[in-house]
């Protein structure tokens, strides 16, 4: 059992968060490695043929392909399911991989969800366009209004599923007052947590039932690989996802698997670094474009609420200023800050929502949203805040504000 999962949970779950990302999960090979082994292989070899029919038959211990275990993934799997304090976690090929199969994988025809509609572009497509083309309603509602979930509810409502923060507004979550009125009701909730990630927000401690990762965000926060998670109790993940993900097949390249496992040691110290840089940079603009959208910073209306849920704040968070024009018009004179779409990386970043990510949601729905064509959204990163400041300072004076 060793060689399997490598560690005793028992011992595992009593150490501390960042423990954990440094070391839960780990499994050793023979030679003892100290850093992570990377298991790039496609299948296993047994030794007998009696070997394989056991296995396959669940009799005995051990991989079969790729598809199905890899001991790379698996030691991502176990360090994200610690950090979550969850029972189990699966990873998929990418964010929306993970989004598409935690929704799919317990939906069908008939069945009907509720939705928050501050969210991802692709989120969005998924509850506005995939799910209803296969006879599952739902209904978008403004998620930070936990009565607004109450209202939408119906006697066949299986899922609430939302993000907090969400991307790109920062509009917050009530995690604790939403999660009560799904478990009253016997409804599941998926919380996509990629802009806090476990490190400064647990949604598990308020009551949600799953949470889902683009870990591609802040989980790798270098920019380097695509990665999703699904977290959630070891019924949901063996019994419900499992059987989804072993034959749709959205896996996860060890691979990236490794680089998300290099990316967790450094978490918790970066993603506090860029919180704190991200609440300068905001309170920096604060005084210089007409709005800045930052749940860190008093003048945020859920201020206390995000408080309350999370450690810090994160580094992204969005400001306002006049017009497309206007916005790239900044965009174009920055000279420190790159122009681009990703966030939770160590550089800083810049988009207008609008047009990038935003781009595929009808014009009506994006300013129901709150993605206005002023909007820009901002990926604080490592560098010297100072330097951030300077580059944003400069270029706001070249578009007059
Ligand atoms: C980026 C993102 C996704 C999608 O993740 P990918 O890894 O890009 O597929 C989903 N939800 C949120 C909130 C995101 O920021």
């Amino acid at each position: 059992m060793k060689r399997k999962t490598g560690q005793d949970r028992s011992i595992t779950q009593t150490w501390r968060p960042q423990t954990q990302a440094v070391r839960g999960g780990t499994a050793r090979s023979e030679y003892g490695e100290t850093s992570e082994a990377l298991f790039l292989t496609s299948g296993y070899c047994y030794d007998k043929a009696g070997d394989a029919a056991a296995r396959f038959a669940g009799e005995q211990d051990g991989m079969t392909y790729s598809r199905l275990q890899n001991p790379t993934v698996q030691m991502l799997e176990e360090r994200i399911a610690l950090l979550e304090g969850a029972e189990a976690c699966r990873t998929m090929a990418t964010g929306m991989a993970a989004m598409t199969a935690v929704l799919l994988c317990q939906l069908q025809a008939g069945d009907h969800l509720v939705g928050g509609r501050a969210a991802f572009g692709s989120c969005r497509w998924l509850t506005d366009t995939l799910l209803p083309k296969f006879g599952i309603a739902t209904t978008i509602v403004d998620a930070r209004d936990p009565q607004a979930f109450l209202d939408a509810v119906k006697p066949n409502t299986k899922v609430f599923f939302f993000e907090t923060p969400a991307n790109p507004t920062m509009d917050v979550v009530d995690l604790k007052a939403v999660c009560d009125i799904a478990r009253e009701r016997g409804i599941t909730t998926v919380v996509d947590n990629a802009f806090a990630t476990p490190a400064l927000q647990r949604p598990m401690e308020f009551g949600a039932d799953v949470t889902a990762y683009s870990a591609t965000k802040m989980m790798d926060g270098q920019g380097r690989v695509l990665a999703g998670a699904v977290c959630g109790t070891e019924d949901f993940i063996t019994n419900t996802l499992l059987p989804f993900t072993r034959n749709t097949g959205p896996t996860l390249s060890p691979f990236n698997a490794w680089v998300v496992l290099k990316g967790l040691e450094t978490l918790d110290l970066r993603i506090r670094r860029q919180s704190e840089n991200a609440l300068k940079v905001g309170a920096f603009l604060e005084g210089r474009v007409p709005r800045v959208l930052h749940p860190g910073l008093v003048s945020h209306p859920q201020h206390e609420l995000a408080m309350r849920q999370m450690d810090a704040c994160g580094p992204i968070f969005a400001f306002e200023v006049e017009g497309r024009e206007q916005a790239h018009g900044l965009l174009d004179a920055l000279e420190l800050v790159d122009i681009s779409n990703n966030i939770g990386d160590s550089r800083s970043l810049m988009t207008h929502p609008a047009s990038t990510t935003h781009s595929g949601v009808a014009e009506d729905k994006r300013l129901e949203m709150g993605v206005t064509e002023g909007l820009l959204r901002l990926n604080v990163g490592l560098e010297d805040v100072a330097d951030v400041i300077e580059d944003l300072d400069r270029a706001l004076g070249r578009v007059g504000l």
